[in-house]
């Protein structure tokens, strides 16, 4: 039987990512050189329909990196001249602490229980505070954050540079850009593509902040610092040779969500993880981790297993259902269950029956 993933990322390809892959191949985009005009040209397509996709505003830049971790490396060296504030609720949105940290700055991390997310609306953020860092869709736990929530959040927080992860979550939140500085995702999660791209996005206020803390001294220069990026941005390149096959097949894939219509994937989105946690709910082993119906995420599920998680992901995967195991601390007594765009309506029907007929 032909493999299944479910797992949170890397995951199952987008579906027309094998013919993309193909076409790739037999137009050489592996081979091209990233200074040639069909590069400029299929970077540039890449960005505009990412740009349609995202309802990305004019103020923003599209930047490419190795992953979502380095972005996190890049602004602690450009953004930051001393504070930040990091909500964090899981492993994902402390690593982005201990590597602000890392980097000699004042990181304040305000630490949420792990299935639960944040109140945003009471949150109080001082003066000197730069910086705040939220993960939108906490993958190693489930815990997502609304929307509103953010937006309303930065109603109230105008000063600090407001920079959300939503790695595991795009496109499927319908964020408004103007209401956050920076967002950032890498491909294999949502986007169903190989690893190996990190998208870093920015508006001009990121832009001034670096500028201002170049001037100061207080800016490391790296390979791709923010200003390197956005100046290479500007003429539709990267400022190394880059994962040419990935822009390409993010644009392809990008392009394809568009005509699909996103309304549509955002409809399933809500319908499949709907699925997921009536399983959670019903399911006399099962329980949801998160609690709160608010912070549900709707692309990664995850549940507490009676007894352990082990049995059930290894029979599931005998049947070639793959799923993900617990993240940390909970690896072997939680399960997660993507339900990206890639995943159809009846393949998640398909993995629930499954799972409500397997004895584990
Ligand atoms: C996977 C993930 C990351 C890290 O992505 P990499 O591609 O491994 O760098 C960061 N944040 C969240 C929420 C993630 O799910």
């Amino acid at each position: 039987m032909k493999n299944m993933f479910f797992t949170p990322g890397p995951s199952a390809l987008y579906f027309t990512a094998e013919q993309h892959i193909k076409d790739a191949l037999k137009s050489d985009i592996p081979s091209i050189s990233h200074r040639s005009k069909a590069y400029v040209k299929m970077h540039q397509e890449t960005t505009e329909v990412l740009s349609e996709l995202l309802q990305l505003p004019e103020n923003f830049t599209i930047g490419f990196t190795s992953s979502a971790t380095e972005v996190w490396d890049r602004m602690s060296e450009n953004l930051i001249r001393n504070h930040s504030v990091h909500f964090i609720n899981g492993d994902f949105s402390k690593k982005f602490h201990t590597a602000v940290a890392s980097h000699g700055k004042n990181a304040e991390g305000r630490i949420a229980e792990a299935g639960t997310h944040h109140d945003l609306l009471s949150a109080t953020i001082s003066e000197e505070v730069e910086l705040v860092g939220l993960a939108q869709n906490e993958t190693s736990t489930g815990a997502a954050m609304p929307v509103e929530d953010i937006n309303s959040f930065r109603d109230k927080n105008k000063n600090p540079l407001f920079v959300v992860d939503a790695v595991s979550s795009l496109p499927i939140p319908d964020f408004d850009f103007n209401k956050l500085d920076s967002m950032y995702f890498s491909v294999q999660k949502s986007f169903g593509l190989p690893a190996g791209l990190g998208v870093w996005t920015f508006n001009e206020r990121c832009v001034e902040k670096a500028e201002l803390l170049k001037t100061e001294g207080n800016y490391h220069d790296s390979y791709n610092s923010i200003l390197k990026i956005a100046k290479m941005a500007a003429k539709h390149q990267t400022t190394c040779t880059p994962n040419v096959l990935n822009i390409y097949l993010l644009g392809k894939v990008a392009k394809d969500m568009l005509d699909k219509g996103i309304g549509q994937i955002r409809q399933e989105a809500k319908y499949k993880s709907a699925l997921l946690y009536n399983l959670f709910e019903t399911h006399p082993k099962l329980n949801a981790f998160v609690s709160e119906k608010k912070f549900r995420s709707q692309t990664v599920g995850v549940a507490e297993v009676d007894g352990g998680s082990e049995s059930l992901i290894q029979a599931l995967a005998k049947k070639g259902l793959n799923i993900g195991n617990g993240y940390g601390e909970f690896k072997n007594k939680q399960i997660r269950i993507a339900s990206f765009p890639t995943h159809s309506k009846e393949q998640i029907e398909l993995l629930v029956d499954e799972i409500n007929q397997l004895d584990f």
